[in-house]
This record gives C-alpha cells, structure tokens and sequence, in this order.
C-alpha cells in the first residue's frame, strides 16, 4: 500500500488535480490519498491557505471578511466549474462559511479552524471528482477517522499514540480514501493544525498508522538537489539518501520535507518518495533507511544563517565538576533551545539560534551565568551562520575535511567553528553571515568537481 500525498501546487487548480488524480488512478496500490489546500497558480497568486488566514485576521480584529472569503470561494467555484462538479459547491460555500463563523473567543483555536478549510474543501472536491469520472472515492474527516492531536507547551501540535491505532483502520476502506492534511481534532473536538506546511506530517502519520510500504510525496521538483538550486546551476540530484542525512541537511536549511515529517516513517522504516506530480516520470528522490548505491561521496551541502556564540570562560574548568551542566540548566529555564557544544579546556561554546535570544534574554542570562554559575567572562557574538557537508558515504574516505578547509582558507573565508560528529556522517562549519552562499558555492565546487 502507498500512502500519496500531493503538495499545493500539484491542487492549484483543475488542470493540477486532473493530473494528479491520473496519477492515483494509474496504481491501485494508491489508496489513500491526503491533499493539501490548493497554491498558487502563478508566483504572484496567493495560497488558498494566505487567503483563509486573511479571513480569520479580519474577523479577529472585528472587521468584515466578506472579501477574503469571496476570494476563497472563487477559488473552488473554479476548479468546481473546469471539473463539472458545481453540485459540489453549495457544500464547500456552507463549510467555508461555518469556519469563518465559528466561535473566536480562542484566538488561536478559531484561527486554526479557518486556515484548516483549506486542505478540507480540497478534499471534498478531489473525492467528488473522483466519484463523478467513475472511481468511488470518499472524503475521510480527520475527526471521523480519530487523527487526535494537542497543542505542547510551545503552542505545538503533537499527534496522541491512540490516533495510529484509530487510522489503521482506514486500509480497509473499499473506496479511495481522500483525506485533508495539515490539520487533526483536540480531545475537546477543536481543529488543530500543524506549523505551515504540515500536511506532509498528515502523510507520514498515515503512512505509519497503516505501515505503508512507501510513502509518495508528490511536489514540482524533479528530485532534491545536492545544493539549493538558487546557488548554483543545475546542481547534481540526489536520487537516494538516508533519513539521518536528510535531517541534518534540513537542519541546515534543506527544505523538502516539513521538519517533523520524518520521525513517523523514520520510526517504521518507511521509505519516503519524492516524486514530481508535472514528470511523473522523473526518478525522483528516495528517503530511506540504508542507501543502496552512492552516486557521489558528499550526498548535500546545506548553509543555514540566524545563530550565535555564547563563549564563556572559567579557569580549570575542567576540575569544576557541575559547571557546564550549571550552564545548561540556566538555558533551559530560560527556553532557549541549544544546538551545539564545542569545548576547550578552560571554556565552552554553546551555539544557539538568534531567534530565541533577544535582547533581553542575554541580559538575563549573562547575568545568571556570572553570578550564579561563577563563569569568568562571558561573550556573545550575533553573527553565525552553519554550513553542513552531509554524506554517509563520507565515513570510509579520507581526506574531505583537508579538502574542505582548504578550498573555504583559499577562497579567503575564516573557519570559527569546525564540529565533526563520530558518526562521520556531517561536517559542520560556522563562519559569518555574509559568508554563508559564498562558503556553500566554494565547498560544492571541490567536492563535486564542478
Ligand atoms: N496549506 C498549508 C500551508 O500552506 C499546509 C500545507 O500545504 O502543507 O502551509
């Protein structure tokens, strides 16, 4: 069984979804479908999701929405004329209507429930058209199928074990299944969504609920690239690549996959296809456990900017038992997520992103390091950017790292951080900011021969 899931521009209007529904009906083993909301059609064009968060904006701040939702509903009225379904429309008009009309006294909860109309209207119309060309598909609610989430300390969606138990079932639907991501039911029957772009994280919870054997992510890209595509031409394209490898290129900055739609595959073993709903005959991209083939030593290289440096110094450290766990405990009062460690004998570096430490959390914790942990000095610096070398084949040759550092010292880039996990599976360099593309281009230059 596959689980498809078909991104906003393979549903951007009806020309897309006939594509896309071409694509289901060319392998029965395509049962389950999950659908995001429609995107844009052209670069100016604005996501379905855009428009439905205008409508809830303006009905939060006490305004008329009539005009966002008529946009909305233009939309569908659209793709529900090119496809000769306008029986469908009344039902998609009177459920855009009863979100934007729901109750606001929960801010955030009213505002999930309107931006999730998006991917659930699309669904309603994909099935419909199904059903109308002579394949009986069926709209699964998230509700009515038990996808339960909650929110986390952090405002989060997180998925509730019982929900893989509850979806399981759905492999025994004898109709196509359309179902609509990015979004789940709280225990107290309240739509919750996940962070943008998350109806890649409705696949994969799908996926694993069923133990899917593949899990098809449909977009427009040929296949994932060894470097962003914006930085250098026609870059080499990955064709295979492990789910470890993939997270640390996305923790860099690689954006595929939205950033928590690998752990439910990862866990079971499912391997994740990217395919191209506009090529279908493109190879694609394979996430899985164990490569098979390596078609290059260096799988990716990714440059990511937004970090900083918390240096801090204490004489014989090292004889200080409890120090840097004194460090850690105060970050982790105070929120702030960290991402690295180097050390020295005498000092510690902790690598943070700048997004969680403003202003005014340095001032806190500068203080609490010296007055509370004793450190000697301590010294932040605004200015990091991470850029990642990835590739499990790394880990059985030599030399790399020499090479590496010497192509960024001859292009006149300074090294301020070099991290090497034992896994050898990433090297990781920090230098600054205005460095980042450049460190990215010079590094693809030496190892990919180009
Ligand atoms: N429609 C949502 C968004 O634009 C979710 C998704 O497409 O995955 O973020």
């Amino acid at each position: 069984m596959k689980i498809a899931k078909f991104g906003g521009s393979s549903l951007a209007n009806s020309f897309q979804i006939k594509k896309v529904c071409e694509i289901i009906l060319s392998d029965p083993d395509r049962r389950i479908i999950v659908v995001s909301a429609p995107g844009k059609r052209s670069k100016e064009d604005i996501k379905v999701t855009d428009l439905l968060i205008a409508v809830a904006k303006a009905a939060l701040s006490g305004e008329s929405y009539d005009s966002e939702l008529d946009a909305v509903i233009e939309r569908y009225r659209e793709i529900c004329d090119d496809l000769n379904i306008e029986d469908k429309l009344p039902e998609i008009i009177q459920t855009l209507k009863d979100a934007a009309s729901s109750d606001t006294s929960d801010e955030n909860r009213y505002l999930d429930t309107v931006k999730a109309m998006g991917e659930d209207c699309c669904a309603r119309l994909v099935s419909a058209y199904l059903t109308s060309i002579g394949h009986p598909a069926r709209y699964c609610n998230p509700k009515e199928s038990g996808l339960f989430l909650e929110k986390d300390a952090a405002g989060k969606a997180r998925i509730l074990g019982e929900s893989y138990d509850n979806l399981e079932n759905l492999k025994y639907s004898k109709e196509l299944c359309i179902f609509p991501g990015f979004y789940g039911y709280g225990k107290d029957g309240r739509i919750i969504t996940f962070s943008r772009g998350g109806s890649d994280i409705t696949g994969s919870i799908l996926a694993g609920a069923v133990n899917a054997d593949v899990y098809e992510n449909w977009t427009d890209v040929d296949n994932v690239f060894a470097v962003n595509p914006s930085l250098v031409k026609n870059p080499f394209p990955i064709t295979e690549i492990t789910y470890d490898e993939m997270r640390e290129l996305a923790y860099a900055g690689f954006s595929v996959l939205h950033e928590e739609a690998l752990y439910p595959v990862y866990v079971r073993g499912i391997p994740v296809h990217i395919r191209n709903t506009n090529n279908p005959s493109a190879k694609g991209t394979r996430i899985v456990s164990e490569r098979t083939h390596y078609d290059s030593l260096v799988t990716g290289i990714a440059g990511e900017r937004g970090f900083l440096t918390i240096t801090v110094t204490k004489y014989l450290m090292n004889h200080e038992v409890g120090f840097i766990s004194s460090l850690l405990k105060i970050l982790a009062e105070e929120g702030i997520p960290i991402e690295h460690i180097p050390s020295g004998i005498d000092s510690i570096t902790i690598i943070a992103r700048k997004k969680y430490f403003t202003p005014e959390k340095e001032d806190i914790i500068v203080n609490r390091f010296r007055n509370e942990a004793r450190a000697e000095s301590v010294k932040i610096d605004r200015d990091l950017a991470i850029v990642m070398i990835v590739g499990q084949a790394m880990e059985k040759s030599v030399g790399i790292m020499a090479r590496a550092a010497s192509a960024l010292s001859a292009a006149g880039i300074n090294l301020r951080i070099v991290n090497q996990g034992a896994s050898e599976i990433s090297m990781m360099f920090g230098v600054a900011e205005e460095y980042t593309d450049y460190a990215v281009r010079v590094l693809y230059k030496e190892l990919f021969r180009y």
